[in-house]
């Protein structure tokens, strides 16, 4: 399994460069085609190509959900190589979430060496733009899901303990574009509407939209305006993170968005944006996967726990469609998109081994 996440990791793979998903696409098909798996590429223009294995088995597919993109350029291995320390298996890419398709991998190839045959139709789709929202991937992660069972996500677990997510947040931005009326700031700077002076009384105002006690969280992490000093800014920008809970909350924050207006009515504010991935909320068959998932565990020796979490993935889409998603189903480690990204070695076989009960248990 070591050696495996190994080779993934050193096949870089950033969402925003097709050559490199592509090869990547390519070396794991080959994989999949020794397994017997049916390759189907979805070709896309700018994006990596989406991976597509059909497993036959009886009953409708178990869908394996997961992503071959990082966060990491080409040449992060320069200074951040894949190495094994303490139980880890450091690397850009390894824990969120290649050790994830590893384990997968395993599974399968497991439960094909138990039964001589799958006991369960399977699909594995993995996407090649999660880390950017899956917008080329998006119709089709749904389609697929609609022909499922069930859908068990490859994303990393929660915490040192491997938990499993039972809801998400959704997340989106929204872009506020104030534009002003450009002066010399000396001259006649009563002739100017300073675009920077209106952008910031907005975000004041967006501040508020945060209800910490209902799950919406505000980030305006992004703020640009002004050309420079000596002039009244002409147009000024933010770009705000957005979250939420529960699914009624998005046309609530949608509303306080765009109903903004202007403090001084010589700028204009403009609204654009949204909350792209809804949120996965806690659904009564998500919880009855997990119980079952809780059950097999323990089979396995161990004590599995759920864990409700901020990030959004590809099982947020699933979810919001009632088909039963169980998420954090990946590698056990830490450091998802920072420099001492790691898996726990050692939790991999029988994080496959959940997989592959879960499989073969899941009713349907
Ligand atoms: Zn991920």
């Amino acid at each position: 399994m070591v050696s495996g996440i190994r080779q993934l990791v050193e096949l870089e793979s950033p969402s925003d460069n097709k050559a490199a998903l592509d090869h990547l696409g390519q070396h794991l098909a080959a994989r999949f085609a020794k397994l017997g798996g049916e390759i189907n590429f979805h070709r896309q223009e700018h994006a990596g190509d989406h991976l597509q294995v059909d497993f036959a088995g009886p009953g409708k597919p178990i869908l394996i959900l997961g992503h071959m993109d990082t966060v990491w350029d080409v040449g992060t291995l320069a200074s951040m190589p894949f190495r094994i320390a303490e139980g880890g298996a450091f690397g850009p890419g390894s824990f969120d979430m290649k050790a994830g398709i590893v384990q997968a991998i395993y599974a399968i190839r497991a439960l094909q060496e138990q039964h001589g045959r799958l006991p369960r139709a399977i699909t594995v789709f993995l996407v090649s733009d999660e880390e950017i929202g899956s917008r080329s991937s998006r119709p089709t992660t749904e389609a697929l899901a609609q022909k499922s069972a069930a859908v068990l996500v490859i994303e990393p677990s929660q915490g040192l303990k491997g938990a499993l997510k039972t809801s998400r947040k959704g997340v989106g931005a929204y872009r506020v574009r104030v534009v002003g009326q450009e002066a010399h700031s000396g001259l006649d700077s009563n002739q100017g509407a300073s675009a920077v002076l209106e952008l910031a009384r907005q975000l004041l105002v967006i501040e508020k939209f945060a209800d910490r006690k209902r799950g919406v969280t505000i980030n305006p992490g992004v703020v640009r305006g002004g050309t420079r000093t000596n002039v009244v800014a002409g147009e000024a920008l933010a770009e705000v993170d957005a979250r939420v809970s529960n699914l009624h909350d998005i046309p609530y924050l949608d509303k306080k968005f765009r109903s903004l207006r202007p403090f001084n009515e010589r700028c204009k504010v403009e609204v654009s944006g949204g909350i792209g991935r809804p949120p996965m909320e806690r659904s009564k068959e998500g919880a009855a996967l997990f119980m079952l998932a809780r059950r097999l565990a323990e089979e396995l020796g161990w004590e599995l726990e759920e864990a409700s979490v901020g990030g959004g993935s590809d099982g947020n889409f699933t979810a919001a469609l009632g088909i039963p998603t169980l998420d954090g189903l990946g590698a056990v480690g830490e450091g998802a998109h920072s420099r001492h990204e790691s898996v726990v070695i050692a939790e991999m076989p029988r994080r496959a081994a959940l997989l592959a009960r879960l499989i073969e248990s899941i009713p349907g």
